[in-house]
């Protein structure tokens, strides 16, 4: 990075390489200081990242592939080492750590990803969700619980199955066909930590979700349930018909990550408070440049690189004021504290850091405890 000083500020000369096709240039140093520096706690834990050798990749992304989801071609591995270096470029002064999920995609050797955690995670003070498969036994998923920076798991109800031909094939699931009780007894004994991604066209209102999630609560109390992207609520009446039903289980908890939408966030800061959600980015997907735009309940993304699905561009005057998404959803959390008057420091950090920080330190010393009385 070059770079020079103007008073008491550095301003970028040169884009800073971040990830794939994206950079880190001075509209996003701007937006930074102007939007989010004096806003943000001094430390962020990101509950919802991702990263995975790129070299695990068994089967490439097909070009038919890429043109049926736009996360098809987004989606690039991203290493350890790059996303440390992307942390460190997108916040610039923070204490940044992070729970890494792993890769929720048969596409790649599932168990090598999870092993690429493991020896990535720890040295950076990093957690870990490794990616479990329903067919793999309580004793598979114990032997994963026992590595030193695990938590828990990631099911993903395209781990059911592989599927070349669509990315839907298991949406319609229920959650314990990708997540079976076998598997949750053992994570209720552990204590441990569950990212879930709920199935469904309809998302988390629909109504098997609604009762399979109050089941899960009901019958393993001990897991930590968080239910990622406010369960897929990206859009204003989504997160209207679900987030409500959830408002009275105070230990059922929600990331907020690939959630653009300040109307979903606002709804569920209104319905579950401060105290149940968890900051997350989704990266690497959304250190792509752009910003999200909305009609009833769906969503178009808008950015700058000629993806296929970027058919429908802005000019090129707008285009070059597009920040970061992963800037345009903090900024986001922001305007949602704002119209709700959470001025709170300590409510901004629950959000960013605290809430996680106390759920991680809940499941490690549950950890410890068990490891201890084994060597006793
Ligand atoms: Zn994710």
């Amino acid at each position: 990075m070059r770079a020079a000083a103007a008073g008491c500020e550095t301003i970028i000369m040169t884009d800073i390489p971040l990830h794939f096709h994206w950079t880190y240039t001075a509209v996003d140093q701007a937006f930074w200081t102007e939007q989010l520096a004096d806003w943000l706690p001094p430390r962020i834990i990101d509950a919802h990242t991702h990263v995975t050798d790129p070299r695990l990749r068994l089967r490439p992304m097909t070009e038919a592939m890429r043109r049926q989801y736009w996360v098809n071609e987004v989606f690039e591995p991203i290493d350890a080492p790059t996303a440390e270096h992307c942390h460190r470029t997108v916040f610039p002064g923070r204490e940044v750590s992070c729970l890494v999920l792993g890769t929720p995609d048969l596409a790649y050797d599932i168990a090598g990803c999870n092993r690429y955690l493991q020896a990535e995670c720890p040295g950076r003070g990093w957690y870990s969700l490794p990616a479990v498969r329903p067919q793999w036994t309580p004793d598979d998923v114990a032997a994963l619980l026992d590595a030193p920076s695990v938590i828990g798991v990631k099911p993903y109800y395209n781990l059911i199955s592989p599927d070349e031909t669509t990315r839907d094939a298991h949406l319609e699931a229920s959650i314990f066909e990708f997540l079976p009780h076998q598997i949750l007894e053992v994570l209720d004994d552990r204590h441990a930590w569950v990212t879930l991604h709920v199935p469904k066209a309809d998302r988390l209102g629909h109504a098997d979700n609604v009762r399979e999630v109050r089941e899960i609560r009901r019958r393993y109390p001990h897991i930590v349930i968080v239910l990622a992207h406010l369960g897929r609520c990206y859009t204003e009446p989504h997160a209207l018909e679900a987030l409500p039903q959830f408002a009275d289980d105070d230990g059922l908890y929600f990331d907020t990550s690939a959630v653009l939408n300040p109307a979903s966030h606002r709804i569920a800061l209104e319905h579950l408070g401060t105290q149940r959600l968890l900051y997350g980015s989704d990266n690497p997907v959304f250190y792509m440049r752009g910003r999200r735009q909305y009609r009833g309940r769906t969503y178009i993304n808008r950015t700058s690189y000629p993806f296929h699905f970027n058919t429908d561009r802005e000019s090129p005057e707008t285009e070059a004021r597009y920040t970061l998404m992963m800037y345009e959803d903090i900024r986001a959390i922001r305007q949602a504290c704002e119209e709700l008057g959470i001025r709170d420091r300590s409510a901004v950090a629950a959000i960013f850091h605290d809430n996680a920080a106390r759920l991680m330190a809940g499941v490690m010393s549950h950890k410890r405890q068990r490891l201890g009385e084994q060597m006793s």
